[in-house]
């Protein structure tokens, strides 16, 4: 095979900035980056609330979704433009960087000019014309693993967008199909640790995706810390009963502040 942009031997491990000059920027590669935020943006009071408590407790970037892949077409399909919007708005109210999911080429100049990151679903880690236009801009880009992706495959999903030019990208593992259905997804730590050692992007974990029980959040995070990856993406909630979608694997601010607890003296530990 031809020798990767990804490969470790290609370069230093990839590191930068995410956020824009009007918020408070944070570098992924130099500490753990922590993401979270409610599965879909659902108003702007609730958007604002969840926004401000999570700034509160030490979480760096906002995620929510506007444009949101939903498996049957009768559920709830995001506000688009205006959930933009509203990420826009509180996220600066709160001095916090937002990203977002962007399912279609057609909707980056709706999206980009506002968010400070991009994310890549799952179901569009193949679709390569839209890997090929995000490579083209100067944002991160968070690319999810397809759920039934092969590490290579996803690998080289990365490599379309470094090759336009865009080095901003973060690996997220989300957890893969198997056999196994008491989860959701299989989430594949193997993935973090071969990346770690053999590539130079950062890697993050989304345990929510990866395990769909609210319940094995925390403890899921806590051993992808200890695997290595660069940070967590993390579905929470200030209700998380009442979100509009995924609520099973949605966690509470509180739970998210004891578990950001444990993962900053984790790194301590880590770092000694
Ligand atoms: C999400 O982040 O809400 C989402 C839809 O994730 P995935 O693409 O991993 O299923
Ligand atoms: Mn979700």
């Amino acid at each position: 095979m031809t020798k990767l942009l990804i490969d470790k031997a290609s370069g230093k491990d990839i590191k930068f900035d995410i956020g824009r000059d009007d918020v408070d920027k944070v570098t992924i590669g130099d500490k753990k980056v922590m993401i979270s935020g409610p599965c879909s943006v659902e108003d702007i009071d609730t958007m604002r609330l969840i926004c401000k408590r999570l700034k509160e407790i030490g979480i760096h970037v906002l995620r929510g979704g506007a444009f949101k892949p939903r498996t049957s077409p009768y559920d709830f399909q995001g506000l688009g433009e205006e959930g933009v919007r509203i990420l826009h708005k509180v996220s600066r109210e709160n001095k916090m960087p937002f990203v977002t999911e962007v399912m279609d080429a057609r909707h980056i100049e709706l999206i980009e000019p506002y968010a400070d990151m991009l994310q890549i679903g799952s179901r569009n880690m193949y679709n390569y014309t839209l890997l090929k236009e995000v490579g083209k801009l100067n944002v991160p880009i968070i690319l999810k693993r397809g759920m039934s992706a092969t590490l290579s495959e996803w690998l080289l999903a990365a490599e379309y967008i470094l090759k336009e030019g865009n080095e901003k990208v973060i690996m997220c593992e989300r957890g893969i199909r198997t056999f196994e259905n008491y989860t959701r997804n299989t989430l594949d730590l193997n993935s973090v640790a071969v990346i770690k050692t053999k590539y130079r992007l950062p890697v993050i974990v989304d345990p929510s995706h990866g395990t769909g029980l609210r319940e094995l959040v925390p403890t899921m995070s806590l051993s992808a810390i200890a695997t290595g990856c660069d940070g967590l993406i993390i579905e929470s909630h200030i209700n998380p009963d009442n979100a509009i979608s995924d609520a099973r694997q949605t966690i509470t601010v509180e739970a998210l502040k004891n578990l950001n607890d444990k993962i900053k003296l984790m790194e301590n530990l880590l770092n000694n």
